[in-house]
């Protein structure tokens, strides 16, 4: 088997920097929600794709508990750790992520194992596309495979969960790991938080002549931690005012009772999560019956249903998705958990080039920061290369 390119290049510095060659290489992407935001805790729905923008890894086990790890992205030097002492209030920086997934092993049962670990990742930091995630994702299959832990892919979902939950210190669910575990090319991921069931849904958005553009509005998510917060509390309160389990439970057909119920803004967020829902049953239904085309409506209407309802777009989020619209895409939307981030924008190949100068002015002219604008497809989730 031929490798994929840049793999040999790898494996050279691996063999450079740590002295012996890797036991393999192994690639995880990061990912896009289609739709389906603020769902996941709510034992909602989401529809996130894996997307061709993947990190690597090169790995080899150690006969002894020392860990090495070396990331191409930065100077960030080499860092060493002890598998048998892992640590959380002392892991620094990107080294948490390979970190917290040996310790979710750990506590799974496995036997303290060394390793050198070499990161080379092509997914943006810090846009909203889950390069975290991807990180993990290619390390756990790594390990998962070498070390002959034998865990079926579910697993590796909640092992990652718990490594970023336990480890890292994010409270994030499960969506970003089954896309970057469980996606398919050419397909999203139908993942139904409440009982955790994946379904891959057709997403040919090539065929059907779109292409899928993000927009990176360079404004960081990273002060999202209390109005992250403040919205899960929002969702709680909710459903224990209307009895319910989670606002998984409340239908259409509540909202009207909900409304009397409820204080103003306690109900915004409910009607979001709510009509989410049901945005994303009807994405689903709309991908088998009538193609990627028909979707660009649900797009536009959980991008205001976030702006308005749930209030977590910022002003470069709306700006991007208005010039994107106005210049021909057929519907677009923040992606993430908002505060900042990506948008994505569904876009007619010959509208590409439109939507993305239209962007670019609009931006410039309001004074931001120049976004950055590129195209994913639909691709597999994490595999082995070499
Ligand atoms: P997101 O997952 O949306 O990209 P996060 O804040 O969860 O945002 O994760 C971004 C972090 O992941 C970065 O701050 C950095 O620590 C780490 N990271 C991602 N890619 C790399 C890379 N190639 N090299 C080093 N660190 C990386
Ligand atoms: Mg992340």
């Amino acid at each position: 088997m031929t490798p994929p390119p840049g793999i040999d290049e790898l494996a050279a510095t691996f063999r450079s920097t740590f002295g012996a060659a890797p036991d393999g290489v192994w690639q995880a992407p990061g990912r896009v929600n289609l739709i389906g935001e603020h769902t996941d805790y709510n034992e909602g729905f989401v529809l996130p794709f894996a997307i061709d923008r993947t990190a690597r890894v090169a790995v080899r086990i150690r006969p002894d508990s020392t860990v090495r790890l070396l990331s191409t992205f930065g100077n960030q030097g080499l860092t060493t750790a002890d598998a048998g002492a892992l640590n959380r209030a002392t892991a620094r920086g990107w080294t948490k992520y390979p970190l917290g997934v040996l310790w979710a092993l750990q506590q799974r049962g496995l036997p303290v194992t060394g390793m050198d670990v070499l990161l080379d990742s092509d997914v943006p930091r810090g846009a909203g596309l889950s390069s975290s995630h991807a990180i993990e994702c290619a390390v756990i299959t790594a390990l998962n495979e070498l070390t002959g832990a034998g865990l079926g892919v579910q697993d590796m979902v909640l092992a990652t969960q718990r490594a970023e939950n336990d480890f890292v210190g994010a409270p994030t669910g499960i969506m970003d790991q089954s896309a970057s575990l469980r996606g398919a090319a050419g397909h999203a991921v139908f993942l139904d938080c409440r009982d955790q069931s994946i379904r891959l849904v057709p997403f040919g958005a090539a065929r059907a002549g779109l292409e899928m553009l993000v927009i990176d509005t360079k404004v960081s998510h990273s002060h999202a931690g209390g109005g992250y917060a403040a919205r899960r509390s929002s969702c709680e309160l909710g459903s224990e005012v209307l009895g319910v389990k989670s606002l998984r439970d409340v239908g259409l057909d509540d909202l009207a009772e909900a409304g009397g119920l409820l204080d103003d803004e306690t109900f915004r967020r409910v009607r979001h999560v709510v009509t989410e829902n049901d945005r994303v049953l009807q994405t689903v239904e709309l991908l088998g019956s009538a193609g990627p085309q028909a979707i660009g409506h649900l797009l536009d209407a959980s991008h205001a249903s976030m702006r308005d309802d749930f209030e977590i777009s910022c002003a470069e989020l709306d700006l991007a998705v208005d010039a994107a619209r106005s210049a021909g895409a057929l519907g677009a939307r923040m992606t993430g958990g908002g505060f900042g981030g990506s948008a994505i924008a569904l876009t007619p190949v010959g509208a590409v080039r439109g939507v993305r100068a239209a962007v670019e002015r609009s931006f410039a002219q309001a004074g931001y920061t120049a976004p950055d604008i590129f195209s994913v497809r639909p691709a597999a989730g994490a595999m082995r290369l070499a």
